[in-house]
């Protein structure tokens, strides 16, 4: 959210999310924004935005995916609180299969080494 991607609506108002498109979330239109001299408005979403983050969130300093967990947080932060547990269960039933296949991989060198080369080798 916000990190690499906004929304912008057809007339220009610029939100951190597409579901974040409420007025409460406005950070301003795009013909007179300026990022590099936020207004109030601005300033006080981006700092919003910023609390939405997992490193500020509680349940996800605990967590042992903290660091590879790419599940957004910030559809749960403005009207759902706390983080659903099926929401976290997923994500570290994803990561849990995703290193067990890793290690599988590892364990083969051939496999290993032909998974490394399609990653390097992929066009697109
Ligand atoms: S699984 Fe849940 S608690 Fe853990 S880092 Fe991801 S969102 Fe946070």
């Amino acid at each position: 959210m916000a990190k690499g991607t906004m929304a912008v609506t057809w007339t220009g108002d610029i939100y951190p999310c597409q579901l974040y498109i409420k007025s409460k979330w406005k950070m301003g239109n795009l013909r007179s924004i300026n990022f590099n001299n936020p207004n109030k408005q601005l300033k006080s979403i981006l700092i919003k935005v910023d609390n939405l983050k997992k490193s500020k969130n509680d349940k996800c300093l605990k967590c042992w995916i903290r660091k590879i967990c790419n599940g957004c947080i910030a559809r749960y932060s403005d009207e759902i609180h706390p983080i659903p547990e099926a929401f976290c269960n997923f994500q570290k039933k994803y990561c849990e299969y995703v290193i067990a296949k890793l290690a599988e991989l590892k364990s083969d060198e051939k496999k290993w080494s032909n998974f490394i080369s399609n990653i390097f080798n992929k066009k697109g």
